[in-house]
């Protein structure tokens, strides 16, 4: 089977396709033929070496597909079930073989690229708003790169708890989506300092809480666009890692709190995973999510999805289709 690899850290140049077995099923597994990989900033981060990884590595961590065989231990899953999971190390593949643990169900009527789209962003996105800070209603958010992946998925349940959403972005047509996905306002942060527009939407006081994915560029103005005891959650590095930073800037801006989540953490139990994919799921079917399928690639094309991710020339989800 097709799979991508990469055998050291580097650019795109190190993502190679690699002819391997087809995985074998182990008594408590599923093997699963893959319909859809899921791309996302982490893979880019296990490619470059930001976050380091035992060589060589397949890549990828979501995606969707048929399952084709099925241990003689595994309970509740048969052969032709279509299955979505947001965290298989090795999913840019044609097969890969998992835990039952590591999916869930997809409900009938969800396409699996859709499916695949709802998986590592959807959650993410759903244990931001819920468990890292509640969203209530009349609650102000600041949400960068509103247009990317996850801030599209952001915007959305935002809003849909009553929630008001600033978002920020780089371009018209990323504007237009931010505000299609339900931000009452866009901030051109390629333009203007946004810290100080912040200020001025929401006359003076500042927000509730940040949702900030780009990390090193932004980080400094969204602790600067809090309001009094506001939450800085710092949840990616698309322009890069934050520097160590003094938490003494945190009491003189206004006894601000810091934290940095990561998904892992918030499906730590194959409960808490479904509990999330049952709430997207049950969103996606009565329409009131949207997961915007920005491009679609073959296998082959994986170092163009990744330099399209890197550039910023994306909007919504990237998928692999092998
Ligand atoms: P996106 O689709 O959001 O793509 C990244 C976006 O970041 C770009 O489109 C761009 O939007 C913006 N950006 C700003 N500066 C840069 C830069 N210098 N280089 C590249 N992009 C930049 O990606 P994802 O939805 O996959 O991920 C968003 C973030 O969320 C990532 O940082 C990712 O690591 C993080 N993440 C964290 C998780 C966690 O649990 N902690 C889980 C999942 C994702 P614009 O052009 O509008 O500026």
């Amino acid at each position: 089977m097709r799979s991508v690899q990469a055998d050291r850290h580097g650019g795109t140049e190190v993502l190679a396709i690699v002819d391997l077995p087809v995985p074998v099923c182990g008594p408590d597994q599923i093997l699963v033929k893959v319909a859809a990989s899921g791309v996302n900033f982490i893979d880019t981060y296990q490619r470059s070496g930001l976050y380091s990884m035992p060589l060589p590595v397949g890549l990828g961590r979501e995606g969707s597909g048929l399952v084709v065989a099925v241990g003689d231990n595994v309970q509740g899953i048969t052969e032709g079930h279509l299955v979505a999971w947001p965290g298989v190390q090795g999913s840019y593949a044609e097969y890969v073989v998992m835990s039952p643990t590591d999916c869930v169900l997809v409900p009938v009527g969800i396409e699996p690229n859709i499916a695949c789209a709802a998986m590592l962003q959807g959650m993410t996105a759903h244990y931001l708003v819920t468990s890292v800070y509640n969203i209530q209603s009349g609650d102000t958010a600041l949400v960068h790169a509103a247009a990317g992946g996850v801030g599209l998925l952001l915007c959305q349940m935002i809003s849909a708890r009553g929630g008001h959403v600033i978002g920020t972005v780089s371009t018209q047509a990323k504007a237009d989506a931010a505000l299609k996905a339900g931000a009452e306002h866009v901030i051109r942060y390629d333009q203007e300092d946004f810290a100080p527009r912040v200020r001025e939407l929401t006359n003076g006081v500042g927000v509730n809480v940040v949702y900030d994915g780009v990390g090193k560029s932004t980080f400094d103005g969204s602790l600067a666009s809090l309001k009094r005891r506001g939450l800085m959650v710092t949840f990616g590095n698309a322009s890069g890692a934050v520097p160590p930073f003094d938490l003494l800037r945190l009491s003189s801006m206004g006894s601000l709190s810091v934290i940095r989540p990561t998904l892992g953490d918030f499906i730590a139990t194959p409960e808490e995973m479904q509990w999330r994919a049952d709430e997207i799921f049950a969103a996606i079917a009565d329409g009131s999510l949207n997961c915007e399928i920005g491009g679609t690639y073959s296998l082959d094309q994986v170092a163009q999805a990744h330099d399209d991710l890197e550039s910023r020339a994306t909007s919504g989800k990237l998928l692999l289709i092998p």
